[in-house]
């Protein structure tokens, strides 16, 4: 097994104290822990380890694992097992992450290990992000992975299909690699990293597609086992570190698709992260324990998509309806079709370039945020 050692403790655990200092390092070294001075809850000489990596803050016994099953304290230490095992390698066209506006029409290398920080109950990939260890699991080293992407032509590689912050250290390995090879680096992430752990990420993840699947904390608690807060806050970081930020909101009958929560998480994208910050209405479909509801209504979707545009925010878009307007791309300022797309196939029928190599309208010349 390759064991990754993560924040090594100095002195006495605290007891839940998420949100205090955090000093990563990467696999194999060790890192001093201020966090317990900071936090300053010692629990005596118990010798739990507190993790704050993600925002559970798991206050961690000798012997045991936190919330994610991967993160363990082993004699004081704490560890991560998770350390290069991967459970997919695919290459992906990069609109399935969903990301638009970021090295748009470009293929991705996606890989995927298991377990997660949340329990969501209606989680489609749940086979390997409910589990801990799997036969498939193999090993892959940065260079690899790195290899492997630059072999199929790819632009960037993602942290995708699991919950990438449980991979810190590989993800930051890998990440720090594919710079070296020209490569981008993506998270597709549930955003419950800690504010401390996305600046860790600065200048090593490039695009951040995080999930804001409701904005109600009561459904974070109870659909997702987590809470709103730190995934907002982790957005905002991301975007405060120069991250390009698109938000995925999976609309779910009933559970999350209220106007005023539709209505209040646009304002909140809009202010905080900004009037071009994609957003992605996308449709459930009845998966894992949450088979009792029925598929997203398009009228929903369409419904939030205007919401988002009365809210200020120019690009919105739906998912998981192939074909619809609302996949496509219009400018903000004349509405003229910029992308066509379908599926994961897209077409740029209204962009030109200005004299700096810009992306703008074909045929009014506003600006088009696409990160290439
Ligand atoms: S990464 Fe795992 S061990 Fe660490 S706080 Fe999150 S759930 Fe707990």
């Amino acid at each position: 097994m390759h064991e990754a050692r993560l924040y090594e403790r100095r002195g006495d655990a605290g007891a839940g104290c998420a949100g205090a200092d955090f000093a990563g390092d990467y696999a194999g070294k060790s890192a001093d822990c201020s966090a317990e001075n900071s936090c300053g809850r010692n629990s005596g000489d118990s010798g739990n380890v507190v993790c704050r990596l993600c925002s559970h803050g798991c206050v961690i016994k000798s012997g045991g694992y936190g919330i994610c099953g991967l993160r363990y304290n082993k004699d004081g230490v704490l560890y991560a097992e998770n350390y290069g095992r991967v459970a997919v390698e695919a290459v992906d066209p990069i609109e399935k992450k969903p990301l638009y506006h970021f090295l748009p029409g470009t293929k991705v290398y996606s890989l995927g290990g298991v377990g997660c920080n949340f329990r969501c109950r209606h989680c489609q990939n749940w086979e390997i992000s409910q589990c801990t260890t799997a036969d498939s699991l193999h090993g892959l080293s940065p260079q690899k992975a790195v290899f492997n992407a630059v072999e199929h032509r790819c632009k960037s590689i993602a942290f995708t299909y699991n919950e990438p912050a449980l991979w810190h250290e590989f993800a930051v390995d890998i990440g720090i690699a594919a710079h070296e090879e020209g490569l981008k680096t993506i998270y597709v992430t549930n955003g419950y990293l800690t504010v401390d752990a996305v600046r860790d990420l600065k200048g090593i993840i490039d695009a951040f597609r995080v999930d804001i699947k409701a904005f109600s904390d009561d459904f974070y608690r109870k659909v997702c086992g987590g809470r709103l807060q730190p995934v907002l806050d982790s957005a905002a970081a991301a975007k405060d570190c120069g991250m390009h930020v698109e938000i995925v909101n999976l609309i779910i009958p009933t559970l999350n698709d209220a106007e005023s929560e539709l209505k209040g998480l646009c304002e909140w994208v809009c202010t905080n992260l900004g009037e071009n910050t994609p957003i992605h209405f996308t449709r459930f479909h009845p998966d894992y324990e949450l088979t009792n509801l029925p598929a997203t209504p398009l009228s929903t979707l369409e419904k939030a998509y205007s919401i988002a545009k009365a809210a200020g925010l120019n690009y919105p878009y739906l998912g998981n309806v192939a074909g619809h307007a609302g996949c496509d791309t219009f400018c903000p300022k004349c509405g003229a079709l910029l992308i066509k797309r379908d599926g994961y196939r897209q077409s740029e029928v209204g962009l030109a370039r200005d004299g700096g190599g810009r992306d703008i309208c074909k045929n009014c010349g506003e600006i088009i945020p696409l990160v290439r």
